[in-house]
């Protein structure tokens, strides 16, 4: 029997509508295919070493706040890093938490198709970091190629529904513009994003 684990980074605790609906406690995985210039994720894993843990592992140390999740309709999101690297661990952890947490993934989607649709029913809510719609800005953002994460919003978007995704437009200090991110905003309202969240990064060298 193979065991799945989440390299976690950390876990913080009590977050109030900031990463997903209700009180929620963040775990923040290591790992992440982009290289975006203002990440953060990769400074944290230079600090320090991520702990492996099984879903009974994590569920322990989160159940602490089991009454905060039932009484505000929260749960655990996970973020990081790019979560879905760790599917398997989400689809395990689904099954063995109690069944009214509600778990939230934060994702890029630049991530292969097969990753995403083993978590689509396990999962209560996507929130997506688009970064920019525009393919030169995102390749030079996140060294990669914007096609990915538009090809998997669209399969979510046909697979779950617009209810259960929330869609982040930064703007990025450096790369776009308001302008820019009003454009992508348009965009991914015309396919189909029902619920968008313009906001700007906060660089903190
Ligand atoms: S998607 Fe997030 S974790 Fe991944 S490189 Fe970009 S900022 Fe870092």
């Amino acid at each position: 029997m193979s065991i799945v684990t989440f390299p976690l980074l950390a876990l913080i605790r009590h977050r109030m509508e900031t990463d997903g609906e209700g009180v929620t406690t963040l775990a923040v995985g290591a790992g992440c295919p982009l290289h975006c210039k203002w990440c953060i994720n990769k400074k944290l894993l230079q600090e320090g070493n991520p702990q492996n843990a099984t879903a009974e592992e994590l569920i322990e140390r989160v159940k602490v706040d089991n009454l905060y999740f039932l009484a505000s309709g929260g749960g655990i999101t996970f973020g990081g890093g790019e979560p879905l690297l760790y599917a398997d661990f989400i689809s395990e952890f689904r099954k063995l938490c109690p069944p009214q947490w509600k778990i939230t993934l934060e994702t890029s989607l630049f991530i292969p198709r097969n990753y995403l649709a083993a978590v689509t029913d396990a999962v209560d809510l996507f929130i997506v970091d688009c970064k920019d719609m525009n393919e030169d800005t995102y390749r030079s953002y996140t060294g990669e190629d914007v096609s990915v994460m538009k090809e998997n919003l669209e399969f979510l978007l046909q697979r779950i529904g617009p209810d259960r995704i929330i869609v982040r437009v930064p703007l990025i200090p450096e790369y776009n513009s308001a302008q820019a991110q009003e454009s992508s905003a348009g965009e991914l309202r015309d396919m189909g994003v029902k619920r968008l969240n313009l906001f700007e990064y906060v660089i903190r060298s």
